[in-house]
Parts: C-alpha cells; structure tokens; sequence
C-alpha cells in the first residue's frame, strides 16, 4: 500500500486525491486529505459567494473523490502544529502534497488601515460564508455608504451582497446571524473603487454584468472618468475578455437613469491613500486621482477626492501563509517547488508536494486547480517507486488519535450536513450553515473519533 497525505481539502486537494486514484501506474494508492477545519470543500464552501449557487454545486462532484472507496477526509486536523508537525506526517506517509491555499489578504499599507469599520474582504467573505474563525457578527451594516476597494471578481463578490436585499439571500445557506445583519441594512450606497481604468480591472464580464442585473440595485458609472482609459472610446484592439468588460461598463454609461434602490458606483482612476477617521471610526477613504503613465500604469495627479465611507472592505488581493516546518517563500507568499516537488535549500525534498494556490498564488478560477494538482501528482509518481521503499509508521489514524488529535471523518461531516438541513427547517430555510467550532463539532459528534 502506498500512503497519501493531501492537506487541505479544497479544489486542489480534492483534485490531487482524484488525480492518484483514477491513476494505474501506482495501483495501490490510499489517499487520507487532511483539513484543519471539520468541514471539506475549501474555498468553494468558504469563499465561493452564497448567491452562486451553481459555482457551489460543484461540491458535489468534489465529493464523489472524498467518497471514493480509497480516498478517506480528516477533518479537524491541523498540518504544521506541535501535535501534527510536518516531519511527523513525512513518517506516517509515503508522500504528503501540501494544498494549503492562500487565504489570508494582502494590506493596503495606508494610514487608517485597521480604522474600526474597515475590514479586508477575507473577513467580509469568511462572516457570510460562516467560516467558524470569522469574527462573530460585527459588521456594522446601519450605515449610509460603503466602499470597495478592489476590481477583482471578490471585489465583484462583496459589492454585490451588499447591495443585494436580505430577501435575495434567504434562499441561500448564508449563516442566519449574518442574514439578520443585513436585512437590517441601511446602506444606500456602495462604491467599488479602481485606481487603473476598466480595460484593466481583473473582474470576468459575466460577474461584472451581473452587478446591473439585481432586482433592488443601479450602476452608476462617470462617462468623464471612463474617459481616462485610453481603451475606454476604441476597446476593439482589447483581449475579448477586456473588450467586453469595457463594453458593459460603456453600456451603464449610456443607459437612462433608474430609480431602483441601492446604488453601486463603479470608480476608476482613483488610488487610496489614507482611511479617514470621524469620532474613532473609519468615515471616508481618500483618494488620489490618477492618470495613465503612457506605460501601461498608472500615476498620481495630486489631486485627490474623499468618499464617505462608514463601512470599508478592502480586496486587494490574497496571499499564502507558511505552513510551519516547510519552506516559504515571503516575498510570493508560495512554497517554493519544481513542478509540484518542494524545494528545501533549493533541492527537492523527498516525499513533500504542493498543488493549487499555495503553489502557484492566487490566481485562475477552481478549474485551474485540476492541471495543477496534475503536475504535482505526475512528479509524485515518477518518484514513487523511490518512496515506496521508505518504512512508513502504524496506522495513521490511530497515532493521530494518540498525539491527542480528534479527527472528523466522513460520517462527522454527513452529521454536520445533516443537522445544518434541520437548522435551515428550524428557521423555515433550506440548509443554513453553522457558523461556529463548538456548533461544528457538537454536530459531527460520533464522526469525530
Ligand atoms: C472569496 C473568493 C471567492 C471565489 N469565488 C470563485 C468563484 O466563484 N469561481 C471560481 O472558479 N473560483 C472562485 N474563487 C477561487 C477558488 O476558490 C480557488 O481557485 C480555489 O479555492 C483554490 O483552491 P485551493 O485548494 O488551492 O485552496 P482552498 O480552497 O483555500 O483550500 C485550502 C484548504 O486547506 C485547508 N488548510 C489550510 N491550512 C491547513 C493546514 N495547515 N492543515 C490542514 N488544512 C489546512 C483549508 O482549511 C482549506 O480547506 C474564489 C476565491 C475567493 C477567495
């Protein structure tokens, strides 16, 4: 028998698992994927927005990997602590592929940055999603006006939640302290702010279009700061994914004004400087104006522009933390690999793997994952014939178990899945995740051990 560890049971994960099992050349694989939460599916149940449910229908698919018969979930396990250190896992296992993520944000690195009413869009997504280390409830949402800053798809994400009406996401499984909190919104405005122009904000068309299309909610866009984007008049030279992107925002600029509800303004050309403050809370960002710098950046002008702001999310981007014990690249927020092996000192480390984003970064949609986990496990099986050789120790289980560890195995999860079904019926909803460990756990109760 050969013996897997995969950490991290999100896309990557679960697509590192399929990749060896559906694999023959090493016909005996048996592959555990370890999560430090007691819940799998990664980012796609803990970031994947709850009104995409067809984006959160692929956990389905990710879970007939997790049931496969030689494939077994480890919930409740964290990789990379003084109980499960991660030379440990290297003497439980024949190879250990690390797919940790890359969850944590980047700053902004402005003054009034960590203003009370400003939040990175991680603790934003991880409140509504009911990720049991979110800050319970402490979005304030009776406020005037928010602002975005960011023009990435979770940019897109948290905008749009904020301007949805509660009554659009009681369908969903958003956890119900969070669904209180925002149908007692007062927000009546919400700025989602670039500092380059449209031509060159990250956001896919289909996710940037939909943003006009909520039932309670307008687009307002300026035709002058369009303006700006060299590519904004003629987009016809763009990418086709830029060009449509121009083209639906050029469409906002022109269409009639609407009465609806919530406005969503679309700024561009505008880069923070500083998180304002009015009697110990953020209330306005600053911002300078820029200009297109002829080299495909943009620069200052000098002149600059406050936007109230009483509530302030800032998506910038994600970035990978070390798993401690492997290396880490600081400055790419990766571990340092040759086409999937971990690199120590340089050298491949025998036995250690990566896939997904903490390989490559942040980057791609949950599909991109798959090729990903490919690479890896291709590596890994060119040199399985030399890790097959090493001893490994007892069952894995069971040293976990003696280390002090309380593993959540499949049947935990089903009881946790089970009893969010009968709090969504308590609530008259449908499934409505719990948002908290004790709650987690209580519920996988027997599956634990
Ligand atoms: C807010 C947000 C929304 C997104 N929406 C979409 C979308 O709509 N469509 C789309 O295609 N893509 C979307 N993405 C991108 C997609 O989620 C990623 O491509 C994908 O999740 C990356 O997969 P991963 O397995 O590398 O990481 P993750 O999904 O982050 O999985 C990592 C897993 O590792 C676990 N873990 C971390 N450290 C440890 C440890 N030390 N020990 C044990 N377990 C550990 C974590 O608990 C987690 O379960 C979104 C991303 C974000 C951030």
């Amino acid at each position: 028998m050969f013996r897997v560890a995969v950490v991290g049971s999100g896309p990557s994960g679960v697509y590192t698992a399929q990749a060896l099992v559906q694999q023959t050349a090493v016909p005996d694989v048996r592959v555990h994927v370890l999560d430090r939460l007691p819940c799998p599916y990664g980012l796609v149940r803990y970031g994947v927005a709850p009104d995409h449910e067809k984006i959160k229908s692929l956990q389905g698919t990710l879970r007939t990997v997790l049931e496969h018969e030689r494939v077994a979930f480890v919930g409740n396990v964290e990789a990379g602590t003084p109980e499960l250190p991660a030379r440990r896992l290297l003497e439980l296992y024949h190879a250990v592929v690390y797919c940790t993520g890359a969850a944590a944000d980047r700053r902004l690195g402005v003054p009034g940055e960590d203003l009370p009413g400003s939040f990175s869009a991680t603790e934003f997504v991880s409140w509504y999603s009911a990720h049991p280390d979110a800050a319970p409830d402490g979005f304030a949402l009776g406020v005037r006006s928010a602002v975005v800053i960011g023009v990435g798809n979770v940019a897109v994400d948290v905008a749009r939640i904020l301007a949805r009406g509660a009554a659009e996401l009681l369908p969903t499984d958003v956890p119900q302290g969070a669904l209180d909190l925002l149908s007692g919104s007062t927000l009546r405005e919400v700025h989602m702010v670039g500092r380059r122009g449209p031509s060159q904000a990250k956001f896919t068309t289909k996710e940037l279009r939909e943003l006009g299309s909520l039932p309670d909610a307008r687009v307002s866009v300026d035709p002058a700061e369009l303006a700006l984007d060299p590519a904004y008049e003629d987009p016809s030279e763009l990418p086709t994914a830029l060009r449509r992107n121009v083209e639906v925002v050029r469409g906002w600029a022109s269409a009639p004004p609407s009465a609806r509800g919530r406005v969503i303004r679309l700024r561009f050309h505008l880069r923070p400087v500083e998180l304002l403050a009015e009697a110990g809370r953020v209330a306005a960002v600053r911002f300078e104006r820029t200009v297109p710098d002829g080299a495909g950046g943009v620069r200052g002008t000098g002149s600059y522009e406050d936007i109230e702001a009483q509530l302030v999310l800032r998506s910038v981007g994600y970035r990978g933390t070390p798993v401690p014990g492997l290396p880490f690249d600081p400055a790419r927020g990766t571990v340092p690999h040759a086409g999937g092996r971990v690199l120590r000192d340089g050298r491949p480390s025998h036995g250690e793997y990566v896939a997904g984003w903490i390989k490559r970064g942040p980057t791609g949609v949950i599909g991109t994952n798959r090729p990903c986990a490919k690479e890896t496990v291709a590596s890994l099986l060119a040199d399985a014939g030399a890790l097959a050789r090493r001893e490994v120790a007892g069952e894995p289980l069971d040293v976990l178990r003696q280390s002090g560890l309380r593993p959540v195995q499949w049947p935990g999860w089903l009881a946790i899945e089970a009893a969010e079904t009968a709090l969504g019926a308590s609530l008259g909803r449908r499934s409505v995740k719990i948002a908290d460990w004790a709650g987690l756990l209580d519920a996988a109760g027997d599956g634990r051990v």
